[in-house]
């Protein structure tokens, strides 16, 4: 062990909505926290313009700002927030869980919540690697400005997909949305307000097989999965919303994923491994939303302080 400054009750990994809610709860128990954070606090609601599903915001709110609230709650609990700080190795030993942290060393704990969220799927068609940060993005809130009058295309046709294409219209001046079936996923909402927007063009059971140009993106090639037809369309740019991949490879041999690489839990959010919890969109769960992640965070925050205090129970 490094030190006991490095040991705590709780160390708690992700700093999105589950991961600051569940620090929220173990603050105000007043376990010795800590919270690892790879980036900025926020997950994926730091990149989303406008989140207007959370409850308790009418006139809708910033993901960024909701993000900075969040973090403001937990920080007023006394929660210790270590930022880039990325966990690449979790382990058991000495009765304790070893956290291993890029150029950090190790931290200790007694007990464990992930809450590491996902990142964004790839396309893995040829272009799309070398064209990233060149006309191929992941964030439109990022990078929209980037497209003033410029056409784009959004790859998907989830909420994800649907939302940002809406936020690109205020830049872009022709936003195509290519999907890979004739329904979206996406809520009925959202599907009547692209309906109604003039910038945005529909192109339905299709793929993008290739993203085109040399410096930067100049085109792409989209095959109509019904007919076999290929055509060729100049664009600017291509943001790609097609779902998410969890971030669970410093887990993988640890504890159990599913076929998707999701953390699977039990109702009490318990991982395969007793004190280890997992919480939010790295889960195996139904829904991938802010409300639900919160959820989790207050569920996984609440078994961790059970199972600590069994623990104790156990020793005396
Ligand atoms: P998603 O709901 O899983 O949708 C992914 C979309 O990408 C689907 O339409 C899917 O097509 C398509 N797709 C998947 N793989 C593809 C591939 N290889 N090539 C082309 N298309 C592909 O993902 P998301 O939109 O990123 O959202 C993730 C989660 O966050 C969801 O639970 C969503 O509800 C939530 N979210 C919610 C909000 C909100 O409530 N406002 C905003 C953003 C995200 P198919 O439909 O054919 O499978």
């Amino acid at each position: 062990m490094n030190n006991t400054n490095d040991f705590y009750d709780l160390i708690i990994i992700g700093g999105g909505p589950a991961g600051l809610t569940a620090g929220i709860y173990a603050a105000r128990a007043k376990l010795k926290t800590l919270l690892l954070e790879k980036g900025l606090p926020g997950g994926q609601i730091s990149t989303t313009e406008y989140v207007e599903n959370y409850p308790g915001f009418p006139n809708v709110i910033k993901g960024q700002e909701l993000a900075q609230k969040m973090e403001a709650q937990a920080k007023q609990f006394g929660l210790e927030i270590s930022l880039l700080s990325k966990a690449t190795s979790l382990k058991k030993k000495d009765g304790a869980f070893e956290i291993k942290v890029n150029n950090k060393g190790s931290y200790f704990a007694k007990t464990i919540i992930i809450a590491t969220g996902a990142f964004p799927a790839k396309l893995n068609i040829p272009g799309e690697k070398e064209l990233t940060g060149r006309g191929v993005s992941y964030c439109a809130t990022c990078d929209g400005a980037f497209f003033k009058d410029k056409k784009v295309i959004v790859a998907g046709g989830g909420n994800a997909a649907i939302e940002e294409a809406l936020f690109l219209t205020r830049f872009a001046s022709e936003i195509f949305i290519i999907h890979r079936r004739d329904q979206f996923r996406a809520d009925k909402i959202l599907q009547e307000r692209i309906l109604k927007d003039k910038k945005i063009k529909l192109i339905l059971d299709s793929k993008i097989k290739e993203i085109l140009g040399t410096s930067k993106v100049e085109g792409c090639i989209v095959r109509n999965k019904k007919s076999g037809d290929e055509s060729k369309i100049a664009i600017d740019g291509i943001f790609v919303y097609i779902g998410s991949v969890p971030n669970t490879s410093f887990v993988k041999g640890v504890l159990e994923l599913n076929n998707e690489g999701y953390i699977v839990t039990n109702d009490e959010l318990q991982t395969s491994l007793p004190g280890i919890f997992a919480a939010g969109d790295v889960r195996q769960n139904k829904l991938k939303q802010v409300a639900v992640a919160v959820g989790e965070g207050a569920l996984a925050g609440v078994s961790a302080q059970r199972y600590l205090e069994k623990m104790k129970n156990k020793n005396l």
